[in-house]
C-alpha cells in the first residue's frame, strides 16, 4: 500500500519534471480557478505548518477547491490521480505569510509630501489605483497572501479590496482600515492616507461608526488619541464586531489603548521612546494576552541595510513591478535617501532598536509581525522576511518567528479559523521558498510559488493533469 502510493506520487511528480519550479517568475495570465472540487498537490519539499512544531519532511499538502484537505509525510498522504501536481522537491513549503501592517497607497518612495502631490499630477484617482495594484501585487509575488492596510482613502481602497476578492486584480487578500483616526494631525502624510482628525470621543465613535457602516474590517486608531477616544472608537468598533489597531509610541498612549481595549498595539518597541518600557506596562500586554505588531526593521534597519547595500535601492525586480513612470519618480525621490525627513531620528532609532525589540521577544507577549510596507524604502517586495529576519536576529526563534508572520498573525486579525497554517479546513494559502528558513530566514526572500485560495498564483508551472477525454483544455 505504501509502496503504490509512493509510486502514484512519483508518477505525477515525474510527469511534470520538465517544469522547474520558480521557472515562471510571472504570476499565471489566466490562474485556473480550483473552484469546485479541483485538486491541487503540492509534492515533495518540507512542510512548516505554521504551528511551533518541527518541520514535516518530505511532504506532501493536497487541496481540493480552495481548501486544505490533506497534509503530512508524502508517504502517507495519498495524491488523487486527478490532482494537478506542483513538485515542491527540494523545497520549503509553508504558509502563506500575513503583513498585520501594510500601506497600499505607497510603494517606497522617499517622501510624502513629494508623493501625493505627484500621483495627483499624474492621473489622481487612476494613478492611484494602479499604485495600489502594484502594491498589492508586489506583496502576493513576496509571498504575503493577506495584507492589513492600516491607512487609505476609503473608496480606493474598498474598491481593490474587492476587486482582488473578485478576481478581477492579482494581489494580496487586503483587509482595509481606510482612513485612519486620529487627533490635530496634518500635513501631507494626513492628507495622502485620508486620515480623519477628530477632536471630541463623541466624534472618535461617529467617525468608527460611519468607517463600520461603509464596510471597512477594521479600525486603525492613529495619534493624539485620548483615553477616552480610545475607549469610544473601541465600543463603536466592538458593535460592528470588528477590531481595533493602535498606533503607539509613548508608554502612556500605550498603556491608554491597553485599557481601552484595543485590539492590537502597532509600532510599540520600535523608535518613538526610549526603551525599555515599564515592567508594569510590559506585563500588563502580556498578562491581557494583548498582541503587539513592533514594526521594527523600517528605519532602524532599513537604513543602515541601505546604507550598506544602496544598490537595493536599484534592483530590477522593483522596475519591473513599478513600470518606467512610477520607477523613474521613486528614484528621483530617493537620490539622497539620508537627507530624507522620513529618516531624521534614524540615529537614536538606531541605538534603541534592539532593546525595542528584545524587550517584547524576551517577555512572552504575544507578538505578530507586520512592517509598515510601502514607507520610504520599505518596499512591499521585501518589507515582511526583513522584519522576520529582524526578529530572528534578536533572538526570536525562527519556528516562533514563522508562526508569527502565519498562524499568530491570521489570530490577531480575527482570521484564525481560516487562515494561517497548512492543515485540513483551512484557505490554501501556501507559499514555497528555495532553502531553508528555519536555517537562514532571508530564504523567505526567494519565494517560488504563490497558492492563494487554492490558485497558483506564481510559479509552479500549474500544471494541469491530463484530460481524461478529448475535449478541449480550456
Ligand atoms: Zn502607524
Ligand atoms: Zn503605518
Amino acid at each position: 500500500m505504501r509502496n503504490a502510493i509512493r509510486v502514484l506520487g512519483l508518477a505525477s511528480v515525474v510527469a511534470v519534471s520538465w517544469m522547474t519550479i520558480g521557472a515562471a517568475q510571472e504570476p499565471a495570465r489566466q490562474p485556473a480557478p480550483a473552484a469546485g472540487g479541483k485538486k491541487l498537490a503540492l509534492v515533495g519539499g518540507m512542510l512548516l505548518t505554521g504551528y511551533e512544531m518541527p518541520p514535516i519532511h518530505h511532504a506532501a499538502v493536497i487541496i481540493e477547491g480552495n481548501k486544505i484537505v490533506a497534509a503530512g509525510p508524502s508517504s502517507e498522504v495519498k495524491v488523487p490521480a486527478d490532482a494537478t501536481v506542483v513538485d515542491t522537491t527540494g523545497r520549503t513549503m509553508l504558509p502563506g505569510l500575513i503583513e498585520t501592517h501594510g500601506h497600499l497607497v505607497v510603494l517606497g518612495h522617499g517622501a510624502y509630501e513629494t508623493w501625493f502631490p505627484w500621483i495627483a499630477a499624474h492621473g489622481g484617482d487612476a494613478m492611484l489605483t494602479k499604485v495600489m495594484e502594484i502594491s498589492a501585487k508586489q506583496l502576493l509575488m513576496a509571498g504575503v497572501t493577506t495584507t492589513v492596510d492600516l491607512g487609505a482613502p476609503l473608496k480606493p481602497i474598498l474598491s481593490i479590496r474587492d476587486r482582488i476578492n473578485k478576481g478581477e486584480v492579482i494581489g494580496t487578500r487586503v483587509l482595509a482600515s481606510g482612513p485612519w483616526i486620529s487627533r490635530g494631525s496634518g500635513g501631507a502624510m494626513q492628507v495622502g492616507f485620508g486620515g480623519l482628525n477628530i477632536s471630541t470621543p463623541q466624534q472618535a465613535g461617529q467617525e468608527t461608526e460611519r468607517l463600520a457602516a461603509a464596510g471597512v474590517d477594521l479600525i486603525k486608531a492613529h495619534a493624539g488619541l485620548t483615553f477616552d477616544d480610545y475607549k469610544a472608537i473601541v465600543e463603536a468598533a466592538h458593535t460592528h464586531r470588528i477590531r481595533v489597531y493602535a498606533h503607539v509610541y509613548a508608554e502612556q498612549d500605550v498603556r491608554h489603548a491597553l485599557e481601552a481595549g484595543v485590539d492590537v498595539l502597532q509600532h510599540v518597541g520600535s523608535a518613538g521612546t526610549a526603551p525599555p518600557y515599564s515592567k508594569e506596562l510590559i506585563t500588563d500586554i502580556v498578562n491581557a494576552g494583548r498582541p503587539v505588531v513592533v514594526t521594527a526593521a523600517h528605519r532602524a534597519w532599513v537604513y543602515q541595510d541601505t546604507a550598506a547595500f544602496p544598490e537595493r535601492l536599484q534592483d530590477p525586480d522593483l522596475k519591473k513591478a513599478f513600470g518606467p513612470e512610477i520607477y523613474a519618480e521613486v528614484q528621483d525621490s530617493l537620490t539622497n535617501w539620508w537627507t530624507l525627513g522620513y529618516f531624521q531620528r534614524t540615529d537614536r532609532e538606531m541605538l534603541y532598536r534592539e532593546r525595542g525589540v528584545k524587550q517584547f521577544i524576551e517577555s512572552g507577549a504575544v507578538m505578530g509581525m507586520g512592517t509598515d510596507s510601502g514607507t520610504p524604502m520599505n518596499f512591499h517586495s521585501e518589507a515582511l522576511w526583513r522584519e522576520i529576519k529582524v526578529h530572528v536576529d534578536m533572538g526570536m526563534s525562527p519556528t516562533r518567528a514563522i508562526a508569527a508572520a502565519t498562524r499568530v498573525n491570521a489570530q490577531i486579525i480575527g482570521k484564525g479559523r481560516e487562515l494561517g497554517s497548512i492543515e485540513p479546513g483551512k484557505i490554501a494559502d501556501i507559499i514555497v521558498v528555495n532553502g531553508n528558513p528555519m536555517f537562514d530566514s532571508t530564504a523567505l526572500s526567494h519565494v517560488e510559488v504563490v497558492v492563494k485560495d487554492g490558485i497558483v498564483q506564481k510559479g509552479g508551472g500549474a500544471t494541469a493533469p491530463r484530460p481524461p477525454s478529448t475535449a478541449s483544455a480550456k
